[in-house]
């Protein structure tokens, strides 16, 4: 297969039905390696591993395991693993959504980050969940190399991704595409405590524990109607709204601060 250079990661794992799906449907569009973590790493957002030794699994021609998080993967892809430069990265299809504030905790949407800083073009693929809690990855694999056609024939502006999310078939399927802007969770109740068998206390973080704010043009609102939801994501997170509020404040006071032991706590690093 001649074509350009893709390559396919997630945060699901390789063994992960739906990068299966996305690595079979990408196929026709070029040359397709997948890279990716040899275990589930969801929720991992931009972590980056540097404190140990990365070590990569060669599974098949086309398909290398990484003990590693997303961001590793594409990392390590770009800069020694793939004979050449990708003309494009295709993150997932992750199992179950990743809209609005979740794209900050997502490891698929973070791959697609990492190549975003490296200059490539990258799209983030999941799909949402269902009623009755299955995941069927064709027609979101159709979408996704619909998608990727489209990104390798126009590019995308620097700095930016493309976040798609894929309503569920079991849910009634795709009804049309949007192009969206971030939607918001409301959290409730999303940690709980509990006490373990042995009297001490713990804390379990419940995922899958946000509802979403009704509001229109987002990508909640479009996967709710069966909608695809296409968001571009900028990497530049400035708040240019508040910017200039911002120059306004009485600053100088952080200027004046004396370094130094008798400076008080709070020194140390980032
Ligand atoms: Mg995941």
């Amino acid at each position: 297969m001649n074509g350009p250079v893709i390559l396919v990661t997630n945060d699901d794992g390789v063994r992960a039905a739906g990068i299966a799906a996305l690595h079979q449907a990408l196929g026709p569009l070029g040359r397709v390696t997948v890279v990716a973590p040899d275990r589930e790493r969801s929720a991992s957002s931009h972590s980056l591993t540097l404190d140990v030794p990365l070590r990569a699994n060669r599974i098949s021609d086309d398909v290398i395991s990484v003990e590693g998080t997303p961001t590793d993967c594409v990392l390590l892809a770009i800069k020694d693993l793939l004979p050449e430069k990708p003309a494009l990265v295709v993150s997932g299809i992750n199992r179950g959504p990743n809209m609005g504030h979740d794209v900050t905790y997502s490891g698929t949407v973070a791959a697609a980050m990492e190549a975003t800083i490296v200059g490539i073009p990258a799209i983030a693929v999941s799909l949402d969940r269902s009623p009755d809690g299955r995941f069927e990855y064709t027609q979101a694999a159709g979408v996704a190399r619909e998608m990727a056609a489209l990104v390798l024939a126009r590019g995308l502006p620097d700095g930016t991704l493309l976040n798609v999310n894929v309503p569920n078939v079991h849910a009634g399927g795709i009804g049309g595409v949007a192009v969206t802007r971030l939607g918001k969770q409301i959290y409730e109740d999303s940690v709980v405590r509990k006490t373990d068998p042995r009297g001490r206390e713990y804390f379990w973080i419940a995922g899958q524990s946000s509802t979403w704010a009704v509001e229109p043009d987002t990508d909640f609102a479009a996967v709710k109607r069966g909608l695809v939801s296409v968001t571009p994501i900028h990497l530049d997170l400035t708040d240019y709204r508040t910017l200039e509020a911002l120059r306004g404040w009485p600053l100088d006071g952080l200027a004046t601060q004396r370094g130094g032991a008798d400076s008080g706590a709070g020194g140390g690093e980032a």
